[in-house]
């Protein structure tokens, strides 16, 4: 995926410091192939690079987390920017509304149709009518009725009716007269863009005057999608797009080459074809699909809020002196417990999220050695070598732990000094990234 490639394309950059041109130009590429592989356009993934690439050059490189990890979030970020930042709102005020529903034929506008009656009546409380105004398929208003059946919301239709308009004219007034305050009016589709099928659209729309006007297009069909959005924005000026069939393989990058290009929200994903599998459109989520990667950007603001550079070098210097004490070990711990649960943390680095699933780590593993730390006086802490037996025996008592417990975690702290001292001696500073820089 990509952010693995763009761990592996910055693993050299650690120490460096900062994100800089040089090592930047491979990464950009490897996004902006990344980005054209999820289905965006070329030019578009080029100019959102070149942007990514204006961010990332002189970022700095906290030692917490890596340059690639960074890298990825620059690119989540930028990407959830460009998708519309927040969820946009949808409106259903007026007795009653209406919704129009456009698009080509085949992009999944009855079934959205249904989810989206299902969705208004099931989480937000409306009573809508269903509008079959599909008039040249006799199956497309037969299912328009199942779906409807199958959410329990009535579907206006009149198989007679040769006009499109008429219809749409005569379920509004259905619909004031039975309270319903949510009319979705599903439309004809034609396999291509046609002037006929947007004229038909366009008489719709001055008819009734929508509230909402949805652009549905199928996210499979990749580059297509976006030469289609431009056709029917330019007609309908449509207010959201509806991004159908996320549920396949697709990465989704569709959804970004048609923002881009009519500027327009999405507001709606449709995942499946069950009546439920409707969410509404949260850019970073979208943004985090198109790159393929886990929960990682959190775990990198996780980091990022809590690393304090000036505790870094100043332990880092102790390290070095061989000074590591208890009151650094305490601290250490606290950074730890700072950035959240045990299991969380270790469960949001790509990779390990599922090995560890299972496992048992307990929030309060270090709750026994903060307590016999804390039973510590302040000379003790900052002095390891002077505990003997009788300060052991105080500090265990103090602590309520067994003897042997204080002698293994006094014996564990050693070891660990000892295997400090020895990668700081290693080559090429390897010792400093275990707790600075
Ligand atoms: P319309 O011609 O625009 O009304 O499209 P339909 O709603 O009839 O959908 C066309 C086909 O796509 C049907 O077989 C649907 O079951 C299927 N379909 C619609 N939405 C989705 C979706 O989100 N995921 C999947 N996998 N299939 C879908
Ligand atoms: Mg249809």
């Amino acid at each position: 995926s990509l952010s693995e490639k763009l761990e592996s394309a910055f693993k050299s950059l650690k120490g460096e410091g900062r994100i800089n041109e040089l090592n930047v130009a491979n990464t950009i590429k490897d996004i902006r192939r990344a980005l054209v592989d999820a289905d965006v356009n070329y030019k578009i993934a080029k100019e959102f690079t070149d942007r990514v690439k204006d961010k990332a050059t002189g970022e700095k490189v906290i030692n917490a987390i890596s340059p690639g990890q960074l890298m990825v979030k620059i690119v989540k970020d930028e990407l959830t920017e460009l998708m519309g930042g927040e969820a946009e709102p949808f409106n259903t005020s007026g007795t009653p509304a209406v919704i129009l529903i456009a698009g080509l034929q085949g992009s999944g506008k009855t079934t959205f149709s249904g989810k989206l009656a299902n969705y208004l009546k099931t989480q937000k409380n409306k009573k809508p009518l269903l509008v079959a105004a599909d008039i040249y398929r006799p199956a497309a208003i037969d299912q328009l009725k199942v779906l409807g059946e199958q959410v329990k919301v009535d579907v206006y239709s009149d198989p007679e009716n040769k006009n499109a308009v008429d219809i749409a004219q005569k379920a509004i007034a259905f619909a004031k007269e039975n309270g319903k305050n949510v009319v979705i009016i599903d439309t004809a589709g034609r396999l291509a863009v046609d002037e006929a099928m947007m004229t038909e659209v366009a008489n719709i729309k001055q008819a009734v005057n929508p509230n909402e006007i949805l652009f549905v297009v199928d996210s499979m069909t990749g580059q297509d999608a976006v030469n289609t959005a431009a056709a029917f924005n330019e007609r309908l000026d449509f207010s959201g797009v509806v991004l159908t069939k996320l549920d396949g393989d697709t990465r989704g990058g569709a959804a970004l080459s048609i923002k881009y290009t009519v500027n327009k929200p999405i507001k709606f994903i449709s995942n499946g074809e069950k009546m439920d599998a409707l969410d509404i459109f949260y850019p970073e989520r979208l943004a985090q699909r198109i790159l393929g990667m886990g929960d990682i950007t959190s775990l990198v603001e996780r980091a990022q809020a809590q690393f304090d550079e000036e505790e870094a070098k100043k332990l880092e210097k102790k390290i070095r002196k061989n000074q590591f004490d208890f009151e650094d070990f305490m601290q250490q711990i606290q950074q730890i417990k700072k950035m959240g649960n045990m299991k969380d943390l270790l469960g949001m680095i790509p990779g390990v999220g599922k090995q560890i699933k299972d496992l048992d780590i307990r929030d309060d593993a270090f709750k026994g050695i903060e307590a016999m730390i804390q039973s510590m006086t302040p000379q003790e802490r900052s002095n390891p070598d002077l505990i003997d037996q009788s300060r052991k025996q105080r500090i265990a008592k103090g602590s309520g732990k067994k003897m042997e417990e204080v002698n293994a975690f006094l014996k564990q702290f050693d070891q660990m000094k000892q295997m400090m001292k020895m990668m700081n001696k290693m080559p090429m500073g390897m010792g400093k990234s275990l707790f600075g820089r």
